[in-house]
């Protein structure tokens, strides 16, 4: 099955939970196992809790663009924002590593992505905004058909 949305959000908190909910519930028709869909609504969710707090973190009016693709059993999640960006990805991806290690930040997000997704990508330039691209293999998909 191919399949495809966009969705624009205003980057406050509150759309934190909309946007895991609304990527899990696209999903729910490749058939994934609860586990399967709680790493997918982390994944989500570490992404988009970075978009507010570092790349808007001085703006209450940034855009989150959120991007889902399936092909087959896989879901390709697409999280971007427009904000400060990543000067030294490779740092930034180290687990425990936080620019704002006084604001109860673990610097664990990337490490949670990276491991419950397949597939996780990071693209990034200073004051140009972060992509980060995650693909997930429903491997459940079809069990019951
Ligand atoms: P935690 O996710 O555990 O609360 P954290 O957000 O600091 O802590 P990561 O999510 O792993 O940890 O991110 C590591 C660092 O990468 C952040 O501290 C921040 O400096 C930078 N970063 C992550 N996402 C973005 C982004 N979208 N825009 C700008 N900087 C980012
Ligand atoms: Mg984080």
């Amino acid at each position: 099955m191919e399949n495809y949305f966009e969705l624009k959000l205003l980057s406050i908190s509150e759309n934190e939970k909309f946007a895991r909910n609304t990527v899990a519930g696209f999903l729910v028709p490749l058939d994934p196992t609860l586990s399967e869909l709680d790493d997918i609504k982390t994944a989500v969710s570490e992404a988009v809790t970075n978009c507010i707090v570092h790349a808007y973190e001085k703006q209450d009016d940034g855009i989150i663009t959120i991007k889902v693709t399936t092909s087959g059993n896989r879901a390709t999640i697409t999280i971007s924002d427009e904000g400060v960006g990543i000067s030294d990805i490779e740092k930034a991806i180290m687990p425990f590593y936080t620019t704002k290690p006084d604001a109860d930040r673990s610097g664990m997000g990337f490490t949670l992505m990276q491991s419950f997704m397949d597939e996780f990508e990071v693209s990034s330039g200073e004051n140009k905004g972060t992509t980060i691209v995650m693909t997930k293999i429903i491997d459940n998909r079809g069990i019951n058909d």
